[in-house]
């Protein structure tokens, strides 16, 4: 089966067409700036030469039909026909109580999606027009969504509700959804099947850290905190979100600075974060950089970052009364040899011993970090949340025929 993954933002839409036979991509791309007079496609198909077209693309229906055209082009295409495509699987970052796990689009989940825009309401709209372009671009081929929230309604309650008055959850559903689930899921399996150890008796902290970071606590297999909370803000300092603080300082921050709620929305989500400690950037690359160059404001945005992080991986190891593996994965885990050296530095009263040969080398494949001594095993796994949106999707439509 050919099963192509849809990872649809606002102005922006992600695909990677897979061959599930051998789980191999055959290509892949990204539509920019959709709504704006020069839209970008860039197609990548796999063993070739990537190609770029620039039009105009004022909307996703015309954005998918685009991808199609050169999924199935003569010279850069590789498909022969639209009908090759035998399902659809859509990323769709919140699922609110609803979505346990990954669900077939039909008009009830369509509905239940529409109902949690509130929660989302950057991502889920987003989400949505991918569907509906895909549903109008190919009728009739099944289509599947995914997730990001799902594999966190494992949560307890204790870990899933906020102490506030509990009406707040029974009206509104305020409560802990957490992020990033096809990620933790990923390679929580992925360090279980590397370490060919039962998963199910295994304790896990996986550390997804790139632009946005969660920390999830995996036990047993299941999500049983994240550090994500009803929205992608709480939790750890990311490029440019702040992650925690003290709600009280919302309310006296627009008191003396006149702000709106969507002003001081913008502040926490787009302008805090290591872009506001560095003042540089929100690039953890540059971020190092500076701080190899002696740059403090860089120094102190890296330590918060840091220290941050390895406060969560001990609160986590203290929810689970222990802790067998830590993972580190996305653009950051799976990239900064400094951060990981710097975390597991001081997390020696785990019994974390790192190897710092293991560490500095670079491949795309799961790997041990740690001495054959160390109490805890520490991993890098590239992360693959396409890989768990097609086979997810595929599983699904071979269920439902
Ligand atoms: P992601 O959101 O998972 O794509 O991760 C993106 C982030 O990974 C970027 O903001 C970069 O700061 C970070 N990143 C990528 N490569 C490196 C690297 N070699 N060292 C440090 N950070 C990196």
């Amino acid at each position: 089966m050919k099963v192509l993954v849809i990872n649809a933002g606002s102005s922006s839409l992600k695909y990677q067409l897979y061959n599930m036979t051998d789980e191999s991509v055959l290509a892949k791309g990204l539509v920019e700036r959709i709504g704006m007079d020069s839209s970008i496609l860039t197609h990548k198909p796999a063993g070739r030469e990537d190609v770029t077209e620039v039009s105009e693309i004022l909307e996703h229906t015309t954005a998918i039909r685009k991808v199609i055209d050169i999924l199935t082009d003569k010279e850069n295409g590789v498909l022969s026909s639209v009908d090759e495509i035998q399902a659809v699987g859509h990323r769709v970052v919140h699922g609110g109580e609803a979505f346990k796990e990954s669900a077939l689009v039909d008009s009830a989940s369509k509905a239940e999606i529409r109902r949690l825009f509130d929660l989302a309401p950057l991502h889920n709209p987003a989400a949505m027009m991918g569907i509906r372009a895909a549903e109008s671009n190919m009728p009739g081929v099944p289509q599947v969504m995914v997730f990001d929230t799902a594999f966190h309604q494992t949560m307890p309650e204790k870990a899933y509700l906020y102490a506030i008055p509990r009406v707040l959850y029974k009206k509104y559903k305020v409560r802990r959804y957490g992020a990033h689930g096809t990620s933790h899921d990923y390679v929580s399996k992925a360090a279980a099947e590397y370490l060919d150890r039962p998963l199910e008796d295994m304790k896990i902290i996986t550390c997804h850290v790139g632009n946005g970071g969660s920390v999830t606590a995996v036990q047993g297999g299941v999500s049983v905190d994240t550090s994500m909370g009803m929205t992608p803000l709480e939790g750890l300092m990311m490029g440019t979100r702040s992650g925690d603080l003290d709600p009280a300082i919302v309310p006296y921050v627009m008191n003396k600075e006149e702000l709106s709620v969507s002003e001081v929305n913008s502040m926490l989500n787009k302008h805090s974060g290591l872009l506001a400690i560095s003042g540089i950037s929100s690039d953890m690359r540059e971020i190092t950089e500076g701080m190899e160059a002696g740059d403090a404001n860089s120094t102190l945005a890296f330590e918060m970052y840091e220290y941050r992080l390895r406060k969560y991986i001990g609160s986590y190891a203290a929810a689970m009364n222990g802790v067998d593996v830590i993972v580190f994965t996305a653009g950051v885990g799976e990239n900064s040899v400094v951060l990981r050296q710097k975390v597991c530095e001081q997390l020696t009263y785990l019994g974390v011993e790192l190897d710092e040969a293991l560490n500095a080398i670079r491949s795309g494949e799961p790997r041990r970090i740690t001495t054959a001594n160390s109490k805890v095993d520490v991993l890098v796994v590239p992360t693959n949340e396409e890989l768990v949106i097609a086979r997810d999707t595929h599983r699904i439509v071979l269920n439902s025929l």
